[in-house]
């Protein structure tokens, strides 16, 4: 598994003076060393974190937003049982997407596994942007989303302001 630090700083806890170094100086967030240390120890149990590459880390209103390389959340989210093993492991609520990637396969990833209709971009008169997403059908009780999370997850990732709609009212 590739990390933020190094992967010996990871299985010690404790970080060399170059992984010190970007900590102090803010490249590195207490998130990401935590998260880091969390997963090195996990990957026995989760042998499919082996293949990913953690870039970044956020805590989002309690949750955590894992930012993965390119791939890793068809290995990490769309398996559903290596995402409860992961969630249940980590003791959060966890968002998966990847970093390098355009801002609508990221609100795919965070909707997931609902599907989006469409994404639209609204200018609004001072200049300033909404992305509005647009999920098929109706709001039923049994949405697994919560759309609150996903809206700050996604300004935190991204600094995307979403608004969600349905298609039918
Ligand atoms: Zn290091």
């Amino acid at each position: 598994m590739r990390l933020p630090i190094c992967l010996f700083d990871a299985k010690t806890g404790i970080l060399c003076p170059k992984c010190e170094g970007k900590f102090k100086s803010g490249h590195l967030t207490k998130t990401d060393v935590d998260l880091s240390i969390k997963l090195s120890g996990l990957q026995v149990k989760i042998p499919e974190l082996d293949k990913t590459t953690l870039l970044h880390a956020l805590e989002v209103d309690g949750d955590l937003a894992l930012v993965m390389g390119k791939g890793d959340h068809d290995i990490l989210r769309k398996n559903h049982r290596v995402f409860r093993n992961l969630e249940k492991e980590v003791g959060r609520k966890i968002w998966v997407v990847e970093g390098e990637t355009s801002d609508r396969q990221v609100l795919e990833d965070i909707f997931f596994p609902i599907k989006i209709l469409m994404v639209n971009v609204v200018w609004l008169p001072d200049g300033s942007k909404l992305t509005k997403v647009i999920v098929p059908g109706r709001k039923t009780k049994r949405f697994p989303l919560d759309l609150e999370r996903a809206k700050s997850v996604v300004k935190a990732i991204r600094g995307i302001d979403l608004i969600v709609e349905f298609e039918r009212s």
